[in-house]
C-alpha cells in the first residue's frame, strides 16, 4: 500500500546545515512493500550521535532497504525517519507527510553519506577528482579548496600516494577507501555502509575495516550492514539482528552476538560463524 505516511512522532526543531554536529537517527514504525512483498514490517530503531550500529541478518531480510530509507533512496509506506529531528524525504502537513522535492532531498543527503558494496566510483575521474567532485557540485566549494581537502581525506584513508590514479588502476580495497573519502568530503553527520567489504577479496577486507574503525573512534555516527561478525562485535555499540523485515533482537554486542536470546539469531550466527 502506498500513499500518505502517517505521522507517528512529534516534530523537533533542527538545524539543517551539512556541517551541523549531531547525527541522531530515529526510525519509527517504518514500513515498506515492493508490490505484495512487505520488506519492512514496522521498524523502530534509534541511533545516538557518535554511536556505531551494526545491522546483521540473512539475505533478503530488508537490511539494504532499511539503510536506504535513511537517506530517502526508498519512499516509505508508513512511519518516518528523522535525522537530528528533521524528517527525511517528507514535509509534514497536519497529520500527513508529503514527499519533498528532489532538490530538498539532495540537500538532506549531503548530511548523510553512503558507501555501497560496489564502490560506485566515477571511472573517468582520478581518485582526487572523485573525492573533490561532490563538495564542488553540492556545496559550491571552489576547486582549489575541494582538492586540498580531498588530498587530506585520501591521506586519512591511507591513499595519499594514489590521488592521481584512476579507479581501474586501484585494488578493490583502495577503491572502497576512495569511496569512503568521497562520502566524508561532504562532512556528513551520518555515514551509512551497505556491506562495504562483501565485494572484496579476503586479503583486502581488513584495510577497509580499519578505516571504518578509525571513523568510529573519531565519533562519526555510523550504521553498517555487515556480515563481518567479529568486526561488528569489536566496533558496534549496538547490534541489530533483522529477519523477515523485522528487528528480531537489538542490543550491545555482548548480548546479541555472544548471548542471543532468539532462536533465529542463534541460527543465523551459527551459520555465519
Ligand atoms: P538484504 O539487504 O537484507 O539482503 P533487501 O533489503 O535488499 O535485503 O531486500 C529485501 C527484499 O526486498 C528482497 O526480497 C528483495 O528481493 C526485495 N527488494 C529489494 N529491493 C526491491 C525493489 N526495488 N523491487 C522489488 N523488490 C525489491
Ligand atoms: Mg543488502
Amino acid at each position: 500500500p502506498t500513499g500518505p505516511v502517517q505521522r507517528v512522532a512529534p516534530a523537533q526543531a533542527a538545524p539543517s546545515s551539512a556541517a551541523r554536529r549531531g547525527g541522531r537517527i530515529e526510525i519509527r514504525g517504518v514500513r515498506k512493500s515492493f508490490g505484495d512483498l512487505e520488506v519492512l514490517r514496522g521498524i523502530d530503531l534509534t541511533v545516538e550521535p557518535g554511536e556505531v550500529t551494526a545491522i546483521l541478518g540473512p539475505s533478503g531480510s530488508g537490511k539494504s532497504t532499511l539503510l536506504r530509507t535513511i537517506n530517502h533512496l526508498e519512499t516509505l509506506d508508513g512511519g518516518l525517519v528523522t535525522v537530528d529531528g528533521e524528517v527525511i524525504g517528507y514535509r509534514r502537513r497536519g497529520n500527513v507527510l508529503h514527499e519533498l522535492s528532489e532538490k530538498e532531498v539532495l540537500r538532506q543527503r549531503t548530511g548523510i553519506g553512503m558507501v555501497f558494496q560496489s564502490f560506485h566510483l566515477f571511472g573517468h575521474m582520478t581518485a582526487l577528482q572523485n573525492v573533490a567532485e561532490a563538495p564542488r557540485r553540492a556545496l559550491g566549494v571552489d576547486r582549489r579548496t575541494a582538492e586540498d581537502r580531498a588530498r587530506a581525506l585520501l591521506a586519512r584513508v591511507g591513499l595519499a600516494d594514489k590521488a592521481d590514479e584512476y579507479p581501474r588502476r586501484l585494488s578493490g580495497g583502495q577503491q572502497q577507501r576512495v569511496a569512503i573519502a568521497r562520502a566524508l568530503a561532504l562532512e556528513p553527520t551520518v555515514l551509512l555502509f551497505d556491506e562495504p567489504t562483501s565485494a572484496l577479496d579476503p586479503e583486502l577486507v581488513e584495510e577497509v575495516l580499519s578505516v571504518i574503525r578509525d571513523l568510529a573512534e573519531a565519533g562519526t555516527t555510523l550504521v553498517i550492514v555487515t556480515h563481518e561478525i567479529a568486526f561488528a562485535r569489536d566496533v558496534a555499540d549496538t547490534v541489530v539482528f533483522m529477519d523477515g523485515g523485522v528487528i528480531v533482537e537489538q542490543g550491545p554486542p555482548e548480548d546479541v552476538i555472544d548471548h542471543p536470546t532468539h532462536n533465529r539469531t542463534k541460527g543465523f550466527l551459527a551459520r555465519v560463524h
